[in-house]
């Protein structure tokens, strides 16, 4: 059997028809969009023509998308714009305990500045609860980030009751849909969301391109100083075949969405339950324990995302053991492999170190097929048996 590629979390692998239009854009929409000759006039209508499409994608205003070079850049430029300019009302941040590093390391980076931050606690299920939200909030609140579903264990935030929980104080609400872009239905306007961070390459896009929409009723500054692309809102020369890759991506995963959603939440409930069918006990072996981390598989939870832990194994040799084996997948977010902490997320749901040092996440895609989840689910099973017959033998002084 080829490699079996279960990280789509991670990363994607770009779509056919985002590596046709970059491939064509790459030789022929070479000029510079802000030039006002003809190789720059088809620059510029590309360009246009992309944030449109992005745009459509979140209900939002054409005017209202910015390209960045990614999911980090956007959160970054959120945050970090919007706290510069509420400073004056107040100095006061919540996010999630669970967010993504490019949102925790960026508040890191805002409390050395004077802001004070308060994370929020989340329920073992991951959801952050808008009334622990509405008690957090202070007169000094200006701004609110909280996910729109989180990367490690797939659940969605009640995104709309956040958001509105936020307004009611008057402060700004952020979410990083870098996870959720383009597999759940998002519209910025109906949420009521003023800032929202996407990125092309979860979703079978180039690497390198993401966006931030900035609703038109907030004013924040600019991240990246320079020339006066993005409407002097984010500098640098536009990267036109990124962004016509992006755009093509998006354009595909819209058109099947409803289809591979139900796909995939089929494919999430037939992994689980191969994997309690291959780690019950067997004659020749014991019955592995595991959990599932966050929501059931069902509307609380993004498709696509199985999270489970074997407290007792540790992640890092489970992973070595499947890659050997032919599967790619992680040990939560991709961003901390190789880290010795466990992850933030599973403690902030469980404050188990056991549960977060066993944890393996599995994100599936449009390539995915039963077939390597059935030998994905064997394979895990066997790898914990013999880690569990290693441990044995090393207590009992053999080894
Ligand atoms: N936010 C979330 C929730 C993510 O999962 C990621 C990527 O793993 C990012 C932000 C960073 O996005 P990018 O890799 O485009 O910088």
């Amino acid at each position: 059997m080829d490699r079996i590629y279960l990280d789509y979390a991670a990363t994607s692998p770009m779509r056919p028809e985002a590596l046709d239009a970059m491939r064509d854009a790459l030789t022929s929409t070479y000029g510079n969009a802000s030039a006002v000759y003809e190789e720059g006039a088809r620059a510029k209508k590309a360009l246009e023509d992309a944030r449109e499409i992005v745009a459509d994608s979140v209900g939002a205003e054409r005017t209202e998308i910015f390209f960045t070079s990614g999911g980090t850049e956007s959160d970054n430029w959120a945050l970090i714009a919007a706290a510069e300019a509420l400073r004056e009302k107040g100095s006061h941040i919540i996010v999630s305990a669970i967010e993504h590093h490019a949102i925790l390391r960026t508040c890191e980076y805002l409390s050395r500045r004077g802001f004070e931050i308060t994370e929020l606690p989340v329920n073992s299920e991951g959801v952050c609860e808008p009334e622990s939200l509405r008690a957090a909030i202070r007169p000094d609140t200006i701004l609110v980030s909280v996910m729109t579903a989180n990367n490690e264990v797939g659940t969605i935030q009640p995104v709309e009751e956040l958001a509105s929980a936020a307004h009611e104080a008057g402060a700004v609400f952020h979410t990083d849909a870098v996870q959720a872009y383009c597999r759940l239905r998002i519209d910025v306007k109906k949420t009521e969301i003023d800032l929202l961070s996407a990125s092309a390459h979860k979703i079978g896009g180039p690497k390198g391109i993401g966006f931030l929409y900035i609703s038109k009723n907030v004013k924040i500054g600019a991240l990246m100083h320079g020339g006066y692309q993005e409407r002097g809102r984010r500098a640098g020369t536009e990267n036109i075949p990124a962004v016509i890759g992006f755009a093509a991506a998006v354009k595909a995963a819209l058109s099947k969405r409803e289809q591979e959603q139900k796909r995939e939440y089929e494919l999430q409930r037939y992994f689980l339950e191969k994997l309690t069918e291959y780690t019950k006990e067997t004659p020749d072996g014991e019955e592995i324990h595991w959990l599932l981390n966050g929501p059931e598989p069902g509307e609380r939870r993004l498709f696509g995302n199985i999270s489970i832990s074997l407290p007792g194994l540790t992640s890092d040799s489970m992973l070595i053991a499947l890659n050997l084996d032919g599967i790619a997948c992680s040990a939560g977010s991709a961003c901390t492999t190789g880290a010795p902490e466990p992850s933030h997320v599973i403690m902030g749901m469980h404050a188990d170190r056991e549960r977060a040092l066993g944890t393996l996440r599995f994100s599936i895609g449009e390539n995915t097929t039963e077939e390597e989840l059935a030998y994905t689910a064997e394979r895990i099973a066997a790898v914990a048996r013999r880690m569990i017959k290693l441990q044995r033998m090393q207590e009992n002084g053999f080894i």
